[in-house]
């Protein structure tokens, strides 16, 4: 099939489930709104989709099973702040898609259409996910614990990310890695509590707390290779209710990204030691608890080849390159890469030349429509020629 021609037929299809879904934003693993429109199409089309991980949902196409079995993965879920785009479709209420997730899911539903269309074709089995809790970093990891990767067993695995302020429909991906770890961690230091003119009968978590904060840095400053990128932030530091008055505890929350496990590893573990030395030196004690984490993501290259080139071929060579850029982002599509050779492109929804200023997660932020089919059509037409390269 000529997938590029055919999203374009479908174009305005792609655009009204968009729309649809970019007002209906749901938050994390509740999404049985959009769970519930992606499932009616699926079967619009003639899927049969099972739901997987409470609101995610999956379906597979293609006949030969003696080929191999290729994942295409779209998240759906929002974001928990309010849209100020101006379009006349914007969300109203207390989430909206400003990260483009909308896009993603109308997507994939652009490019299951026209594989099942194609169904005959296929030299293997496209496997179709829509996936929840991408933001929280929840979904992918859910996924995978029930049993996503198995029946049929995946081989391969290939998503994408729309990034405003990139020439419309432009698509770029790297053969190594593509978006950062990340570990968000919350630590809890206590002490003692007393009045503030006795210091000698508390433990104050205050000090503990800014002695800390100042050797975290270290870590990074004079353990770590600078030619590494790692980012070890600390964005809240709460404690205390009154100036003469030392507190019980104090709390410090932050977040860890790098390039690399090892590195990551290494960081989280000095993490540990140095808070617990800070806390014993000044006679408190910490707990550090994570909320959500997600490693690296990277790219298989040999899959970015093939791909990469079947792109080229279906959009043109100048519309499609490859390039060294990472995100600083994370992408919990990592926990999926991870696990079987995987391809991550991202595409293009309008640069500033052509009017789109904001970035992803703004709330002013709008997405060229006119990327969507190019979307599906990359998705569709990637996904049919890696089946066909690995058959021969
Ligand atoms: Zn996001
Ligand atoms: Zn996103």
């Amino acid at each position: 099939m000529d997938y590029l021609k055919r999203a374009m037929e479908i174009k305005e299809e792609i655009i009204a489930s968009r729309r649809y879904l970019h007002q209906i934003p749901e938050l994390g693993m509740e999404l049985p709104k959009t769970s519930a429109f992606v499932v009616e199409k699926l079967k619009e089309m003639g899927y049969e989709p099972k739901l997987i991980s409470g609101y995610g949902v999956t379906a597979t196409v293609g006949k030969k099973t003696d080929g191999k079995v290729i994942l295409l993965r779209a998240d759906m879920d929002a974001l928990p702040m309010e849209e100020e785009s101006g379009l006349p479709f914007a969300a109203r209420g207390k989430c909206a898609h400003t990260c483009g997730h909308d896009l993603h899911t109308a997507i994939l539903l652009g490019a299951a259409k026209m594989l099942k269309e194609s169904e005959e074709e296929l030299e293997g089995i496209v496997k179709l996910v829509f996936q929840p809790g991408e933001e929280t970093l929840e979904g992918a990891k859910a996924l995978i614990r029930d049993g996503i990767l198995e029946n049929p067993k995946v081989d391969a695995a290939m998503a994408a990310h729309v990034i405003p302020l990139l020439p419309t429909g432009f698509i770029g991906y790297n053969k190594g890695v593509v978006a950062a770890s990340a570990d968000y961690f919350i630590i809890t230091l206590k002490g003692l509590g007393s009045h503030g003119a006795c210091p000698q009968l508390s433990v104050d978590p205050i000090n503990m707390g800014v002695h800390l904060h100042l050797a975290l840095q270290e870590i990074i400053s004079r353990e770590v290779n600078p030619e590494e990128m790692v980012v070890l932030t600390v964005g809240k530091f709460q404690s205390g209710s009154a100036g003469n008055v030392i507190p019980e505890k104090a709390v410090l929350e932050g977040t860890l990204r790098t390039f690399n496990e090892e590195t990551r590893k290494f960081v989280l573990k000095r993490i540990d030691e140095v808070t617990n030395g800070v806390a014993s030196t000044f006679r408190g004690n910490a707990d550090i608890n994570y909320k959500g984490s997600v490693s690296s993501l990277k790219v298989d290259p040999e899959m970015a080849d093939i791909i990469g080139q079947a792109l080229k071929e279906l959009l043109g060579e100048k519309n499609v390159a490859q390039t060294e850029e990472r995100m600083t982002g994370s992408e919990d599509f990592a926990e999926i890469a991870a696990k079987v050779p995987s391809m991550f492109f991202v595409i293009g929804t309008g640069s500033p030349e052509e009017g789109y200023r904001y970035g992803g997660h703004h709330p002013k932020v709008v997405f060229n429509e006119e990327c969507l089919p190019i979307g599906a059509a990359a998705y569709a037409h990637g996904a049919a020629k890696w089946l066909e390269r690995v058959r021969q």
